[in-house]
């Protein structure tokens, strides 16, 4: 049986993001598809939240502060989702567990995706280095985490494994 991948679903053009709009399409990401590869979750909506929805950002920490309690998911609004987002991590890691999945694709400098950027929890702008919430437990757990920009090196980790 082919190895699965778990893949944001905003990467498969899934209108799913924050601001309603979705990223791709991905030729890799679409191959895998073909092969009946692809696990896709949006963990935020998985979380319970609605799509379009405020931005979110972890003012003071990363998504490993967030498992942990130290730091919350506060959105622009000012209304605390940390409970959303680590649902929604759990889901993510429930998923993993069910495929025996590895490898997972998420999206860029989310705070439930990022695996190695996300905002500072200013709103600025401002990127720093770190991982969201769902890539935090993914990769606490031993998946290797890659983002839309590192799908050769996946292509070359899922081989790896194949
Ligand atoms: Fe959902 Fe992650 Fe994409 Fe955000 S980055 S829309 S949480 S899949």
């Amino acid at each position: 049986m082919s190895a699965k991948v778990l893949v944001s679903r905003c990467l498969l053009g899934h209108r799913v993001r924050y601001d309603g709009g979705a990223s791709g399409p991905y030729d890799q990401l679409a191959k895998w598809q073909d092969e009946g590869r692809v696990i896709a979750l949006c963990p935020e909506v998985a979380g319970g939240l609605p799509t379009p929805r405020a931005a979110a950002e972890i003012p003071g920490g990363q998504g490993v502060d967030v498992l942990s309690g130290r730091a919350p998911v506060i959105t622009t609004d000012g209304e605390d989702v940390t409970a959303a987002f680590v649902s929604g991590a759990e889901q993510a890691l429930e998923l993993v567990k069910q495929h025996g999945i590895r490898i997972a694709i998420l999206k860029a400098n989310s705070p439930s995706c990022g695996n190695r950027l996300t905002y500072d929890g200013s709103f600025s702008g401002t990127k720093v280095a770190g991982q969201g919430v769902t890539a935090a437990l993914l990769s606490a757990a031993g998946v290797q985490v890659f983002n839309e920009l590192e799908l050769a090196e996946a292509a070359h980790a899922l081989a790896d494994i194949s």
